[in-house]
């Protein structure tokens, strides 16, 4: 995991040619590389920022079939998610927990509407099912959702899907997939393709902490970087026109009194048609999303104040205490790859939620749309297209039985550490050599400082934004408090980084601006170095 040696392999290498480049480290662009390990390919990962900075970790943290595309009789694309949930549960079951969602019924009719379709989803999960589904009585939805409004409550559906930390396994994925021989970055940007005649040969980039370059070749390129191929894509044909527009889903994040029990609520049907959630996640809960279509892509999306006021005000429908702005902990947004209109036509098209596989006429294979639910699945595809078109040795894929780094059975899912999974005691042998290191790093929240000198060394963070939003999720969480941690945070990286004290005020005051984004308040506490 140390940086400085692996850059210098890689200028070492400079004559190396990867069987696979994939530009991007987001679950679609770390799918491929997980598949492409599997078949004994040689395998170089560039991500521009950090694993899943975009939106793989501004999910809805489902692991599901979609009940939603259920509905919409996609049976195929169910079937398939479902089949990609039970094998994620199987081989990172630190990370996956399964999940109730109650669909609370004011009429009978959707009682017994959504018992009889979410059989149908019982049947197509076959042997991966993590659960039956069932009708429940309006005392037991009150059981299990106690804060429920009850005024004209009929009763329920339960049903069962999987709940995630999506950066936590991104991370994973990356580090199973270096295990297996990849070679795997992040904060290098592509910024332009090599060609050999007109056919692709490989990627130029740039290291984005030291601005050094390089050029990386490749028999095969494969771009996965979800809102933002259209950038790329011209980097291959100048002329290149847009194939995306971006949809934003915005979630925010309440207390745990909101909704104390376990279970989570599913909305099938919102006011305006859409689908709500309100899912337990890290003792807190994530309530979401919009669909709202923008002009502008960006790795740090903004949500809409409509966005929220639609989210607040669905909530206040079901529950039975409104959440209201200030209760907001923290709000984030992430972006969906939706085809652009062509023709002029104003209107755009969802790329299905099943992925699509574009092939250039320079041999560049872009991968997009999809879910993160199906991220091994959209790998071997792309794979499986590489291996075809470039005419790669590659052996049988082998993904779908590998175990995610940091895999055990053992989950105690109540433990604020459960998500390091096998790398639980790696952490606690740091605390036993430097107990200091055991202490928290703010009062109200169970984080303790091993695991930034853990997230630096092992984890693969540069920032005190990678471990406040990705290794931890506290500012996802709870922004005001990630900001209350940034500095702590920041002076322990710093030495552990070897960097001087200007690197950690700059990182803190970088921090705190960024973190802001999350709130609905603004928060700026002065710095104390
Ligand atoms: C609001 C919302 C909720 C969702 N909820 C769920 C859910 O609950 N369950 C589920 O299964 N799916 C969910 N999805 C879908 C899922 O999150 C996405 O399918 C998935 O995260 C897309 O991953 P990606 O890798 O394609 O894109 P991204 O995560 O955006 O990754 C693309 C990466 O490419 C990098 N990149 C871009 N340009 C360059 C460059 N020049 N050089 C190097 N790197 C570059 C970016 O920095 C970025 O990290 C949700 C999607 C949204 C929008």
């Amino acid at each position: 995991m140390d940086r400085e040696k692996r850059f210098k392999y890689l200028k070492e290498s400079h004559d190396k040619v990867w069987d696979i480049i994939i530009i991007g480290g987001g679950a679609t662009g770390l799918g491929v590389a997980l598949d492409s390990v599997s078949r004994g390919l040689s395998t170089l990962l560039l991500e521009q920022s950090d694993f899943s900075k975009g939106t793989s970790s501004r999910s809805t943290k489902l692991v599901h079939g979609g009940v939603r595309y259920l509905a919409q009789g996609n049976i195929d694309l169910v079937r398939e998610a479902l089949r990609e949930r039970g094998l994620l549960q199987e081989n990172a079951p630190h990370l996956v927990q399964n999940e109730v969602f109650v669909i609370p019924n004011y009429t009978y009719f959707n009682k017994i509407f959504y018992s009889v379709g979410l059989k149908t989803y019982d049947l197509l999960s076959g042997k991966l099912s993590l659960g039956k589904s069932k009708g429940i009585s309006k005392k037991e939805t009150i059981s299990r959702i106690p804060t429920i409004k009850q005024e004209g409550l009929k009763g329920g559906v339960v049903y069962h899907d999987g709940q995630f930390d999506d950066s936590r396994l991104a991370l994973n994925v990356a580090q199973t997939a270096m295990e297996q021989g990849a070679d795997i970055f992040n904060y290098m940007k592509v910024t332009g393709l090599s060609k050999n005649g007109e056919a692709i040969s490989g990627v130029k980039a740039k290291d984005i902490e030291t601005g050094k370059e390089f050029t990386f070749n490749g028999k095969s390129v494969i771009n996965a970087t979800g809102v933002f191929v259209d950038e790329i894509m011209s980097m291959d044909k100048q002329d290149h026109i847009k194939t995306i527009r971006p949809s934003q889903g915005v979630h925010v994040v309440l207390d745990k009194e909101f909704m104390p029990g376990k279970d989570a609520i599913m909305i099938p049907k919102t006011d305006d048609g859409r689908v709500l959630f309100a899912v337990p996640w890290h003792d807190k809960v994530v309530v979401g999303t919009t669909d709202t279509l923008l002009d502008e892509y960006s790795l740090e999306p903004t949500a809409l104040e409509e966005e929220i006021d639609f989210i607040l005000s669905t909530a206040k429908k079901y529950l039975n205490k409104a959440p209201e702005r200030k209760d907001v902990k923290s709000v984030f947004a992430g972006l969906r790859p939706l085809a652009a209109p062509k023709g002029g036509s104003g209107k755009t098209k969802e790329i299905s939620r099943s992925h699509k596989i574009i092939e250039s006429d320079s041999g560049l294979i872009t991968i997009t749309g999809g879910k993160w639910t199906t991220f091994r699945k959209m790998g071997q595809d792309t794979v499986d297209k590489a291996v075809k078109i470039h005419k790669l040795e590659a052996k049988e894929s082998s993904s779908e039985n590998m175990k995610i780094h940091g895999a055990t059975d053992n989950v105690d899912f109540s433990d604020p550490l459960y998500f390091y999974g096998t790398d639980r005691s790696g952490l606690e042998k740091l605390t036993d050599n430097n107990p200091g290191l055991g202490d928290r790093i703010n009062e109200n929240y169970p984080y303790i400082k091993a695991q930034v000198i853990w997230a630096v060394r092992h984890e693969m963070a540069r920032t005190v934004e990678d471990f406040l939003a990705r290794r931890v999720r506290i500012l996802f969480l709870d922004a005001r408090a990630a900001i209350d941690m940034a500095e702590t945070v920041a002076i322990l990286m710093q030495q552990e980084l070897d960097k001087d004290k200007k690197w950690a005020k700059d990182q803190t005051s970088e921090f705190i601006k960024l973190a802001n984004r999350y709130l609905l308040e603004e928060y700026n506490p002065t710095i104390s170095s």
